[in-house]
């Protein structure tokens, strides 16, 4: 790859990243001078692009071009007034590609609802990751407010919640014109409620909910530990459910796992109907791809699908993120991809260093899972809130990094290792046995990988 194709392809995935205005201000007249010795020379147009570049950006392309040649290890941004001929690859860039086709269109997003018309029950891939859910999702939408009252979806990032909840509410929407439909993430709702406190508004914020008959809670679980928007939530939550409105809820995990939650709304959340999503497979992979391109209307030779499928397994999000940066590097480049150089632009999918599991990953993520402070899981303690997480850290630590049963026990502090054996068979003979307990392994597992 010379210069011009590696700046191209950082380029591509940079508008993944950015917005197109920004995309647009930042990158406007910049190119490679040079590459030595694992230093990359970019000429940027003026000083100011110079500082925001280097400022708001050094190490995403730093880490976009490391993931290409792993022999860059170091940026400089160089001021050269000149327009260059990558003037001309800038224009090609705008003109040619069409971004919106590619990407997620922002602007669409109905002012009414909050809902993006793209998530759609037809777009949606069902496989056996996620079939109970869909079946769930679909049975909602088709009877709101009587078949599973809250609908409540928990799973990983990336793994189709927020299409699968918006889905309903577009279902819902296009089925009846007077149905009124809201769709809100829950980091809007906690803002919302703390502005209303603030300048004395609760009664209306809360009465604006009373004309709603689908009220749509992205991400639930960023409630935790805000005592007053659980407060104000529960009282729309239960005048809303009183009416047989329909309440739907995502989070990253089951109600009652999430922290610092009132109970009586775990109790309000876990209600209805309680359903996750997992992984796809391999073959689903593959069928999520071909849809994606189906939409977009493109194509890409089935080798490189292939590849895609096999190596992005991480979530659907990611799969997606791939596909599409292929396929502005294809259009850029004159639909000349094979699979040598699509294996090279995936390199920041398919290994990142921010995958892999590692000791300090299983151990902050264990701890956070469980609401401890890391040291906890070190204390000398038999406290069983502490000891179980400490047994399920030894297990993960022995499964998914095959440390050695010694090791482990070096790590806590010296203990026998005959501990670590009996902590690692009893966490699996449970798992096997205990569904609520393999949940939760999952749910860590997921969250270790996902970064
Ligand atoms: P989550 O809310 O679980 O983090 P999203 O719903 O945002 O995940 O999904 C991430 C991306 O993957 C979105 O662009 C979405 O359209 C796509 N996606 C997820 N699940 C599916 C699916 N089953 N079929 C097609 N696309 C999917
Ligand atoms: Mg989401």
């Amino acid at each position: 790859m010379d210069n011009s194709e590696l700046w191209q392809s950082v380029l591509a995935q940079m508008q993944l990243f950015i917005s197109k205005a920004n995309f647009a201000t930042w990158f406007q007249n910049t190119e490679i001078t040079s590459k030595e010795n694992g230093k990359i020379v970019i000429s940027v147009p003026n000083a100011f692009s110079k500082e925001w570049l280097n400022n708001k950006y050094y190490k995403l392309i730093l880490k976009t071009m490391h993931d290409i040649d792993n022999t860059i290890k170091e940026l400089e941004f160089k001021i050269n007034p000149q327009p260059s001929k990558n003037f001309e690859t800038k224009e090609k860039l705008e003109s040619d590609i069409n971004i919106e086709q590619l990407k997620f269109d922002e602007f669409k997003i109905n002012k009414e609802t909050n809902l993006n018309p793209r998530y759609t029950f037809e777009n949606f891939v069902v496989g056996g990751f996620n079939e109970l859910a869909h079946a769930a999702a679909l049975a909602v939408s088709e009877n709101p407010g009587h078949t599973y009252n809250p609908l409540f979806i928990y799973g990983g990032v990336g793994l189709g919640k927020t299409h699968l909840m918006q889905s309903i509410g577009n279902k819902i929407a296009s089925n009846n014109k007077k149905n009124k439909v809201k769709y809100i993430p829950s980091e809007k709702l906690v803002s919302n409620i703390v502005s209303a406190i603030r300048s004395n508004s609760m009664e209306s914020f809360k009465a604006s909910f009373t004309p709603i008959d689908v009220l749509i809670i992205d991400d639930i679980q960023f409630i935790s530990g805000k005592n007053k928007s659980q407060e104000e939530f529960f009282h729309v939550f239960n005048s809303l459910y009183e009416k047989n409105k329909q309440i739907i809820l995502s989070s990253d995990r089951p109600p009652n796992a999430i922290s610092e939650l009132e109970e009586r709304l775990k109790s309000r959340f876990g209600g209805g109907m309680t359903i996750d999503v997992s992984l796809p497979d391999y073959e689903t992979r593959l069928v999520i791809l071909k849809t994606k391109l189906q939409e977009k209307n493109m194509e890409l030779p089935e080798d490189i699908l292939e590849y895609i499928a096999s190596n992005v397994k991480k979530n659907i999000r990611d799969l997606e993120g791939a596909l599409n940066s292929l396929l502005i590097y294809h259009k850029i480049n004159n639909n000349v991809l094979n699979l040598e150089v699509a294996k090279k632009l995936l390199r920041g999918f398919v290994f990142s260093p921010f995958d892999v599991a590692n000791y300090k990953k299983i151990i902050e993520t264990v701890a956070k899972f469980y609401n401890l402070d890391e040291k906890n899981l070190f204390d000398q303690t038999r406290r069983k809130e502490i000891v179980r997480p400490r047994q399920i850290a030894m297990f993960l630590l022995r499964k998914e990094l095959k440390y050695s049963f010694p090791a482990i026990a070096r790590k806590f502090g010296g203990k026998d290792h005959t501990t670590v054996i009996y902590a690692y068979k009893k966490i699996l003979q449970e798992s096997e046995e205990n569904n609520k307990l393999t949940e939760e392994l999952n749910l860590i597992k997921q969250k270790v990988y996902s970064g």
